[in-house]
């Protein structure tokens, strides 16, 4: 079963179905070893039927244009071998990486170009770094976790706000305080039901590369 040159498969699937799957850290470690940040990319994939694509598969890539090593997050490796299986099934050679399928119990509810669209509009923030605040946590298709660099324990959240038959796409941008030395996403959905959240505005996604700027300052 080598499909894939996988690197951190050591996690049990049992730890996995703890955490909502599609969770990503926005830094890792490219397949050389340098820092790794969150991007998109096509993989090829072996298939019963031949070989076959999955495109906007998340990975770790260093951004040296001449690397040719990648890592798979364990996660991700695991939803690969469900989406190769329905593509076996089903006789499909080329695939849109998605998350669960059907079986998802949160959200989802979006169409799958929207959500791939999504998907790669949150990937992109992956270890983006501004002059007062950096990226910390990525979740696929929904939201974007910023930390201040001035002041640890300011946090903003950039959040996907679902609207039936809306044309934009829209975000809710939010200001908290979180005295913990890590942000860990299961810990802040549940503290988050309280209440603590000041949510500063909503916006279209069109609107949300000048507010960054506003708020945070260039890109570094
Ligand atoms: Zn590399």
């Amino acid at each position: 079963m080598a499909r894939f040159n996988v690197i951190n498969f050591e996690i049990r699937k049992g730890v996995v179905d703890l955490f909502p799957k599609n969770i990503l850290q926005p830094l890792d470690t490219c397949g050389c070893g340098d820092v790794g940040y969150l991007t998109l990319r096509t993989l090829p994939i072996d298939l019963a039927q031949g070989v076959g694509k999955i495109h906007r598969v998340p990975i770790y890539h260093c951004k040296d244009e001449f690397c040719t090593e990648y890592t798979i997050p364990s996660a991700v490796a695991i939803r690969l071998e469900e989406l190769a299986e329905g593509m076996e099934a089903s006789g499909v050679r080329e695939l849109d990486f998605t998350w669960n399928q059907g079986n998802s119990s949160s959200s989802g509810q979006t169409p799958a170009d929207h959500s791939t669209l999504l998907q790669a509009f949150t990937l992109q923030f992956g270890g983006q770094k501004y002059e007062d605040a950096r990226v910390v946590l990525v979740v696929p298709g929904e939201c974007v976790f910023f930390q201040s660099r001035i002041d640890p324990s300011e946090y903003y959240l950039l959040r996907y706000e679902p609207q039936e038959k809306a044309k934009e796409i829209w975000f809710s941008f939010s200001k908290f305080y979180w005295e913990h030395p890590v942000l860990e996403y299961e810990d802040f959905l549940a503290w988050s039901e309280d209440g603590y959240l000041k949510e500063l505005g909503c916006i279209t996604k069109d609107e949300i590369e000048d507010l960054l700027e506003d708020e945070f300052g260039s890109t570094i």
